[in-house]
């Protein structure tokens, strides 16, 4: 198939209209005068009206169709109920705001839960405010980009000490007054908790008026995404904005979605530009199939000159992909590759449970402030010898020399972090006995594993522990583990029940040259 623009030049003369014009006038009076020459660079050209919503009567139809189907198929999720009872205007705002932090980057399955324990455990900003940022990474844990509940928590604080408890009312306010409410965040928050006729553009928004539009410029531009909140804020309905908002975001969670999307059960199909050439490529398949000559490409389909909407040249509309060519996006930087070392430092409790050391990491940063066990980044010119700069990471927190030799290695754990190809190269250390920490060094505490999980820690320990787990549990199977079963007994001999306390350099074995 010859690239789109290709065909469209070669059908310039013989191109048909089927309705409305590929250009508006002023666009074609651009092109003229920059062909002539000598006149002064042209201003970057409008989008030919394809691309836009120009056209009223369809806004209006548009609306209608989508309101009644999220009237009809929408999810029942807890912050929508909440935005609709709950007659407190700040109590609402909060409500909305909890759960649009939590859905970023988050999928609604994974968020139901941790909202309702939030707002159970917080139900107003007041309540939030006065928690501190450990209960609050706690509840945190495992919803991933942990500075989000942070920030939540400090703006809270905000509004409390500064704004009166009173949240404020327009996107435009709660953007500038709020610390990490974005514009996405703040026009959610003012039309679906305060009615305010304001769009939302967000991943899903993007994929649907990409769509909705025939927009194959990267989606990601700062032009594009401009052009695509234009277009937000020309839809959104005027007198049920928040339900419109949501509808359109529905709409791309669980019918326009990124592989297989359900044309066939969209209720706005009738005004979807890469639907409508999917359907027209399907009839001049069927013709040509019944021998039939091909009809002339339709204007419409096409682009003359440089829009800045439509997909660059060199990657024109691929028929294979049907609706799926948009959006398109440039390629993505390849996530930062990075290996650290950690260490499962475990020893007898009481009752014979084992505990483990958990550390706090620094309070910002990566995984600011969550738990994790004793870890140590590597460097490349490290990677070679990671046990022995382990071993000396942990001397150095401990106070005495740790054998290199004694740390057991139990695998490596993977975790994709948004940018960080991150593996953990993972080992353990077993201590016979109590511990007592230096209360100089950075924050730590022993664990059991069940406190182990309720604390703050990141989904990416919680992958260590459960390898660290699996390891263990092979070593105390009869047939393969014996041999180590009994030297895990000898190890782990010692108790941590009150009266038996020792110091950490009486447990640690003594070292021995690596
Ligand atoms: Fe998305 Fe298909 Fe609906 Fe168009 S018709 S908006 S591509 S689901």
């Amino acid at each position: 198939m010859r690239p789109a623009r290709a065909r469209a030049a070669a059908a310039a003369g013989t191109l048909r209209r089927s309705g409305g014009s590929a250009a508006p006038p002023q666009e074609r009076g651009r092109k003229r005068a920059s062909r002539r020459g000598g006149t002064p660079a042209a201003a970057p050209a409008s989008p030919p009206a394809r691309h836009l919503f120009s056209d009223p009567a369809e806004v209006e139809a548009l609306r209608g169709n989508l309101l009644a189907w999220y009237d009809r198929c929408k999810r029942d999720l807890p912050w929508r109920a909440l935005a609709v009872t709950e007659p407190d205007a700040d109590r609402r705002g909060y409500a909305v705001w909890v759960s649009e932090i939590m859905l970023q980057q988050t999928q609604v399955a994974t968020v139901i839960d941790y909202y309702n324990r939030w707002m159970q455990k917080w139900p107003t900003l007041q309540a939030l405010a006065q928690a501190s940022l450990e209960e609050v990474n706690e509840l945190w844990a495992g919803l991933g980009y942990y500075s989000r509940g942070k920030r939540l928590q400090e703006a809270a604080r905000k509004v409390v000490s500064e704004l009166a408890g009173r949240m404020p009312r327009t996107a435009e306010d709660l953007q500038k007054l709020l610390p990490g409410v974005g514009r996405y965040t703040a026009g959610a928050i003012a039309s679906i908790s305060y009615g305010q006729a304001t769009g939302v553009v967000d991943g899903n928004v993007i994929r649907v008026l990409c769509r909705l539009r025939c927009i194959g410029a990267d989606s990601s531009s700062p032009a594009v995404i401009d052009r695509l909140w234009d277009m937000a804020n020309v839809l959104v309905d005027r007198s049920r904005p928040g339900d419109f908002n949501q509808a359109l975001m529905e709409l791309g969670a669980t019918v326009c979605v990124p592989k297989a999307p359900l044309c066939g059960e969209c209720p706005v199909k009738q005004h979807c530009q890469a639907w409508r050439r999917v359907e027209k490529e399907l009839a001049f398949a069927s013709q040509k199939l019944f021998g039939k000559p091909s009809p002339v490409p339709d204007v419409e389909d096409y682009c003359v000159g440089d829009c800045p909407l439509c997909p660059p040249a060199t990657e024109p509309w691929d028929s294979s992909l049907g609706v799926t060519n948009f959006p398109r996006k440039a390629a993505k930087k390849p996530p930062r590759v990075m290996r650290t070392a950690t260490c499962v430092l475990e020893r007898r409790g009481c009752h014979g449970a084992s505990e483990y050391l958990i550390v706090q990491r620094p309070s910002s940063g990566l995984l600011a402030g969550l738990w994790e066990f004793p870890s140590l980044p590597l460097a490349q010119d490290l990677q070679e010898k990671e046990r022995e700069e382990l071993a000396h990471h942990l001397q150095a927190w401990m106070g005495r020399p740790v054998a290199a030799k004694g740390l057991q290695f139990i695998g490596e754990v993977v975790h994709i972090f948004s940018h960080i190809h991150q593996t953990y190269v993972v080992y353990s250390l077993r201590l016979d006995g109590d511990v007592t920490l230096d209360p100089a060094l950075s924050p730590s505490r022993w664990v059991t594993e069940d406190e182990f999980h309720a604390s703050a820690v990141s989904t990416a320990m919680k992958k260590v522990l459960k390898a660290h787990e699996k390891q263990r549990r092979k070593e105390s199977s009869p047939v393969k583990g014996s041999k180590r079963k009994r030297g895990a007994k000898a190890q782990g001999a010692g108790s941590t029940c009150p009266g038996t306390q020792l110091s950490l350099r009486a447990f640690l074995r003594a070292p021995t040259a690596p």
